[in-house]
């Protein structure tokens, strides 16, 4: 362990700070809190918004919910966007929301809404605002896609995105990674939302001094400095396209050995599955972690024992791609929620050929 008030660590933690621009496609500074995903969000809400203010969250799953828990713990006035469970929200929906609502001052959403594997069009939806609602500030909970896909901060109207490092970043949980528009700033400086851990403003000022506020969060930090230095040494462009090939792999196969798709904008980041009974996703889960040591998600609420979440963020090698198949294939037969495939032989010809193995 190196101390964190030490050359050293200032130079790792330096490096970190402008590499998280790559990442984030963005101009301006990114910050790296000592939290979960979860506090990064409450960071980007607490920054952004003023008491009683009247927000808009796209709820689309278990993620979008929580935002809207935290818009109404901090005394916000909750609009919220249902969509159903493994659909994605329009610009037009959103639109005809803020059409209806003048009073409204930010929108909420996430890029991947993890629960249901389903991508919301970003981009679009910060297109509109940028075009219709300029005053408008737009919160992006980019925890599943940030590092994972394509979401470019200040092209796409961003005003506030977050990361985490258990996810896209493949490190163990305890680090957010964040940024702010300048517009975005322009509020947050005036702003009389009570805020102590996560007044971003102390943070802004330690990092111009090559400090972090409160005290680093030392090894993962490190840790993150190797991740990117892989991640943008072999470029976004091939690191987005590992994980979509891995996500096409497992779509394309998981079809053809029973599954069907939840999500009718599935991410690349994470697949959602219903089982091919659409039941049965808990015990089939738990036996595939106990006989092949392999962990994969079901589903919650609604789609609790009926899906199966399968993510592709992270360090996954095409065996691994392999046997998760294999060992999926086994165990619906074993589970009875298929019957035997007489193509099976062709099909893992096939898979082997698609993962040059
Ligand atoms: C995992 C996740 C979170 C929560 O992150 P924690 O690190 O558990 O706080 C929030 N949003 C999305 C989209 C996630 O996938």
């Amino acid at each position: 362990m190196i101390h964190h008030r030490t050359p050293e660590f200032d130079q790792i933690l330096a490096r970190v700070l402008l590499q998280l621009k790559s990442i984030f496609q963005t101009e301006n500074p990114c910050y790296v809190l000592s939290t979960t995903g979860s506090g990064g969000m409450e960071c980007l809400l607490v920054n952004t918004m003023a008491p009683k203010e009247a927000v808009l969250v796209i709820n689309s799953g278990k993620f979008g919910e929580r935002w809207g828990q935290m818009v109404e713990c901090f005394g916000g006035e909750l609009h919220t966007l249902k969509i159903p469970w493994g659909e994605a929200a329009s610009a037009d929906q959103v639109y005809n929301v803020l059409k209806k609502n003048p009073q409204i001052k930010l929108v909420l959403t996430q890029a991947c809404e993890t629960s249901t594997g389903t991508l919301h069009p970003i981009q679009e939806i910060g297109k509109m605002l940028k075009e219709q609602f300029p005053d408008i500030l737009f919160l992006v909970d980019g925890i599943t896609a940030l590092g994972a896909l394509p979401l470019s901060m200040d092209q796409w109207n961003i005003d506030g995105l977050v990361g985490g490092s258990q996810k896209a970043f493949m490190l163990p949980t305890g680090l957010s990674l964040l940024s702010f528009s300048k517009k975005a700033w322009g509020k947050i400086s005036q702003n009389p939302m009570p805020r102590f851990y996560f007044d971003i403003r102390h943070e802004q000022k330690a990092n111009l001094k090559g400090e972090t506020f409160f005290s680093s969060n030392v090894s993962l930090i490190r840790a993150l400095d190797i991740i990117l230095n892989e991640i943008l040494k072999k470029g976004l462009e091939t690191h987005f396209s590992e994980i979509k090939t891995r996500a096409q792999f497992v779509r394309k196969y998981c079809q053809k050995i029973g599954f069907t798709l939840y999500s009718q904008f599935p991410s690349d980041s994470v697949t959602a599955l219903w089982m091919p009974q659409k039941s049965g996703s808990h015990k089939f889960r738990e036996e595939l972690e106990k006989r092949f040591k392999i962990t994969i998600m079901g589903g919650q609420d609604e789609a609790k024992d009926k899906i199966i979440r399968i993510g592709h963020m992270g360090y996954i090698l095409p065996q691994q791609q392999l046997e998760l198949m294999e060992s999926l294939y086994q165990l619906l037969l074993d589970h009875q929620q298929i019957a035997k495939l007489n193509n099976w032989g062709e099909i893992k010809s096939e898979m082997k050929r698609d993962l040059n193995l």
